[in-house]
């Protein structure tokens, strides 16, 4: 039969929108050695905003534009600020789309497009070749850029067309509120906090710093975030009991959130590959919510035994 608890544990549990797959998570929440957090959307908002734009040699709105038709194909929260640029400008440059179309770039010619895991997109936009992406995308394709751009602690998205940097974005994200709280928390009950991100290390080191996480790793394909995954699992390996858990939103997540002992799923939107995968479903985006998982785990335990 199973305990009383249980069920008193996963109703609590969902009534704060944590969603457990099953009792045996609410036992090894209460085990967890070490949480791994993605950065973009789980510890930032993950809603990037264009703050700056750079052209080279090609006018703002042809570099915004053709920019946005390419991202147009993406889902990418980069591709949906770039997007918003595109189509409103910005009122501190001055700089006002052109045109008076909503979506002036759907009418480009947009062919080829090939999004590339960790990079960016690479297409061809009114028969010219483009790349948007970060630097690992134009080193790719041997594009060279200004090397200190990698430096700057925001994202840069580059572009090239016709095989010439044309320029770049300055994109910024924000912390979410609470995401520093947590991590004290964690810390405080000895657990090892980790960030992973996709994202350039120079922004991942900025944000690590400011929510104070024990360790951190950026310029991550979603095959080194397996990596990294694997390796701290290992550490662990000593003490049968000690787990791991891995917090993440993004498509690209779905196979460390697999991997990981407890995986959860921010912000859960429902049929997501991230959210079908985890073990515990954060419903909104509040990362407190991994440290009430955690009590709510802890105080069916004391119910149950
Ligand atoms: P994470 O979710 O860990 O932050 P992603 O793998 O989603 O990382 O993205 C990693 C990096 O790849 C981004 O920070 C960006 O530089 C680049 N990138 C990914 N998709 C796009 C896109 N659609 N347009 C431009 N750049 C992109
Ligand atoms: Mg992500």
């Amino acid at each position: 039969s199973i305990p009383l608890g249980y069920f008193g544990g996963i109703g609590a549990a969902s009534r704060h929108g944590i969603l457990f797959k099953g009792s045996v998570f609410l036992d090894l929440v209460t085990q967890l050695k070490t949480v791994v957090m993605d950065k973009t959307g789980t510890l930032t908002k993950g809603t990037f905003m264009v703050q700056e734009v750079k052209p080279v040699g090609i006018e703002r709105h042809e570099l915004a534009q053709l920019t946005a038709a390419l991202e147009s194909k993406s889902t990418h929260p980069i591709a949906t600020a770039i997007l918003e640029y595109a189509e409103r400008g910005d009122a501190q440059s001055g700089f006002v789309p052109i045109t008076d179309q909503a979506h002036p770039y759907e009418s480009y010619s947009i062919h080829d497009v090939e999004e590339i895991p960790g990079h960016g997109l690479k297409g061809t936009v009114e028969g010219k070749t483009m790349l948007a992406g970060n630097a690992k995308l134009l080193r790719r394709f041997q594009i060279s850029f200004d090397e200190a751009l990698t430096k700057i602690p925001y994202t840069i998205v580059m572009t090239a067309l016709d095989g010439k940097f044309a320029g770049y974005f300055t994109i910024a994200d924000e912390i979410k509120f609470d995401a520093a709280g947590v991590i004290t928390r964690l810390k405080n009950e000895g657990i090892r906090t980790v960030m992973l991100s996709g994202d350039k290390s120079a922004v991942v080191e900025e944000v690590a710093r400011q929510v104070g996480v024990d360790e951190w790793h950026g310029d991550l394909l979603p095959e080194d975030k397996v990596a990294q995954v694997e390796r701290l699992m290992k550490t662990l390996k000593s003490d049968p009991k000690a787990k791991l858990a891995f917090v993440g939103d993004g498509v690209n997540d779905a196979p460390v959130v697999a991997l990981a002992d407890v995986g959860i799923a921010m912000g859960g939107l429902g049929s997501d590959a991230t959210v079908e995968t985890a073990d515990v479903v954060i419903q909104n985006d509040e990362p407190a919510k991994i440290a009430l998982a955690i009590a709510i785990g802890r105080a069916t335990r004391r119910i149950v035994w």
